[in-house]
Formats: C-alpha cells, sequence, structure tokens
C-alpha cells in the first residue's frame, strides 16, 4: 500500500495556525479579499465556495462580486481597478477560467501585486524566478500547495529526478522554478512531449498536472515513485477525479496523493495564507 499524500489531513493540522495568525493581525484589521466571479460555470461556483468557506473559518472576511457572463472589457477593467484601489481590500482573485471576450486581456497582471494573493502577476512570479522568495512572497496557490505537501512528507527534493506533466503558468511553469530553486533536476513536459511515458518511468517524483481524468497509470510508473495529482475533473459518469488512476496505483507505487483530498485542499490552504500574508505586509508597511 502506498503512503497516502493528504492535503485533508495537512489543512486540518495546521488549520488553527492560519486562524491565530488571523486573530493576530485582526486585533488592527480583519483581512478581506474579493473574488470575482464572472458567469456561473458550476466548478468555478464550487471552487470559489471552498475559498470562501475556509476564509470566514479562519476569521478573515469574503465578498463574492458576480459579474455578467457578457460583461465587455471595459466595464471589467473598471470593476478590476475600483477593487484593486480600494483601501479595504487586502486580497483579490479573479476567477478563471473567463469567457472569451476576456481572455485576450492581460489577465495576470491585472491585479494589483500588493494584493495579488493566486500569485500570478510577473512582480510576485519574479522572486520564484530570481530564487529571492522570502517568507512574505506571494506564490501561486497550487504550486505552493504541492511544496507543502512534499515537505510536511519530509520528501527532500535535492538531487531529486522529477517530472511535472503540464505547462501553465499557473501550475507547471512556477512548481518547476519551486523545484529547481531546491536542487531538484526538473523536467517539464506537455502536449508535444515524445515518449511522456518513458520520462516518467524515470523519475523518482511525478506531479501530473494536465486535465485528462486518469490517464496517468501503471504504463507510467515504478514501484519506488511518489506521485502528485494536480488535475480535477469529472469521469463520464461524472464522478471527480484527478489525472491519475489512484485505484490502479494505490498498491504499486511509494506514495500518492489522493482527488478528491490531495492537492486540492492545499491550494485553499495556500490562498488563505497568502490573504493573510499580503494583509501583514499592507500594515507593517503603514
Ligand atoms: P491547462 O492550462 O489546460 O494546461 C494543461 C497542460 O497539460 C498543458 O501544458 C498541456 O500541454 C498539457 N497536456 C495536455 N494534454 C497532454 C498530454 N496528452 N500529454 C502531456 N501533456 C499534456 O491546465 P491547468 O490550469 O494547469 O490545470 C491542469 C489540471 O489541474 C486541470 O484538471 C485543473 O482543473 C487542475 N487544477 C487543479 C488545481 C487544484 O487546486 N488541485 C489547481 C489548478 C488546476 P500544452 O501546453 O502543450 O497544451
Amino acid at each position: 500500500m502506498a503512503i497516502i499524500i493528504s492535503g485533508k489531513n495537512y489543512v486540518s493540522q495546521h488549520l488553527d495556525s492560519l486562524k491565530t495568525r488571523c486573530s493576530k493581525i485582526s486585533a488592527s484589521k480583519t483581512p478581506f479579499m474579493k473574488v470575482v466571479l464572472v458567469g456561473a460555470n458550476p466548478a468555478s461556483l464550487s471552487y470559489v465556495g471552498h475559498k470562501k468557506k475556509l476564509c470566514e473559518k479562519v476569521g478573515a472576511r469574503c465578498e463574492i462580486v458576480e459579474v455578467h457572463p457578457e460583461v465587455s472589457q471595459t466595464d471589467f477593467l473598471k470593476i478590476i481597478s475600483e477593487i484593486n484601489s480600494d483601501d479595504q481590500v487586502d486580497g483579490i482573485i479573479i476567477q478563471l477560467p473567463l469567457p472569451e471576450q476576456l481572455r485576450q486581456l492581460d489577465i495576470y497582471n491585472l491585479v494589483d501585486p500588493t494584493k495579488d494573493i493566486d500569485g500570478f502577476h510577473i512582480k510576485n512570479l519574479k522572486d520564484i524566478y530570481e530564487n529571492k522568495l522570502t517568507e512574505s512572497s506571494l506564490i501561486p496557490c497550487t504550486p505552493k500547495g504541492v511544496m507543502k505537501l512534499l515537505d510536511f512528507h519530509e520528501l527532500d527534493l535535492k538531487s531529486k529526478n522529477i517530472v511535472i506533466v503540464g505547462r501553465s503558468h499557473i501550475v507547471g511553469k512556477p512548481l518547476f522554478h519551486l523545484m529547481l530553486n531546491k536542487n531538484a533536476t526538473v523536467t517539464i513536459c506537455h502536449s508535444h512531449t515524445k515518449d511522456l511515458a518513458g520520462i516518467c518511468k524515470r523519475a523518482d517524483i511525478v506531479v501530473v498536472a494536465v486535465g485528462n481524468s486518469r490517464f496517468y497509470n501503471s504504463n507510467y510508473t515504478h514501484k519506488d515513485q511518489i506521485i502528485i495529482d494536480v488535475g480535477i475533473s469529472r469521469d463520464k459518469d461524472n464522478i471527480l477525479c484527478g489525472d491519475v488512476d489512484f485505484k490502479e496505483l494505490e498498491n504499486s507505487v511509494q506514495a500518492i496523493s489522493p482527488v478528491p483530498g490531495g492537492v486540492g485542499p492545499m491550494t485553499v490552504f495556500s490562498l488563505i495564507e497568502n490573504l493573510l500574508i499580503a494583509t501583514e505586509k499592507k500594515y507593517d508597511e503603514n
């Protein structure tokens, strides 16, 4: 039986520390985040619900700003600009995906970098790329959550051969740099990669972030492999699952993260931690 790398366990063991941190800040000002939600994509509604729930559980405030799905670029930019300049707001996220008419916008750089609790702004990514992270850096939530989870399981990344499948701006690319900063040897794969199975089979750790339900199976693994499943999708029976065939692999690899209960809770935890960091920084500087 593989070791189960559980984000749910991590969150239950670390929630109190987040609450304590929030209550210290709240002595001056309750941390407040706004989530901009365009339209009513069912998956987005569910993710936003999880974020609001954890935010309120730790004692911070969350407001969901619902925007019409056909909003024009001009009106959308006006909404973001108003939230950016609202002194009461400490953290902002724009829930993805966005409708077609907004996709040409420089979406990752719209939010004020000091309130960018998703950590997508180039000014925040620069710290990762230059290996200049501090306790107060705003790191993209899913990569940050994956790193926390590996650290929690005392997995030293130094000299490990790691493969990341997926090169998105929000997962694969920042994670590549975070792992490189820990002196791992990191390979990033994508839809044009030749012999993905051969590359993965040689890896000590594989992170799968593709969005293709249960495609990662025993063709890609070996008995000592550690697998982190970032994917979240629904199979043909509408069952929530990851990119990894958990049932097939849970007895034949060293360690594996489940879906649900793996990386998902870590992403939300990291987001709320980023909100606290952004709020602390704001009031420390004033
Ligand atoms: P994305 O932007 O669609 O990127 C998917 C990546 O997978 C791309 O780099 C793509 O390659 C690559 N890919 C697609 N098919 C492939 C194949 N057959 N072989 C190898 N690589 C392939 O997705 P994302 O936003 O990173 O999200 C990926 C998954 O993670 C989704 O299921 C999403 O819902 C989930 N997710 C989960 C969390 C969480 O908190 N657990 C957070 C974020 C995302 P190209 O670049 O060549 O197109």
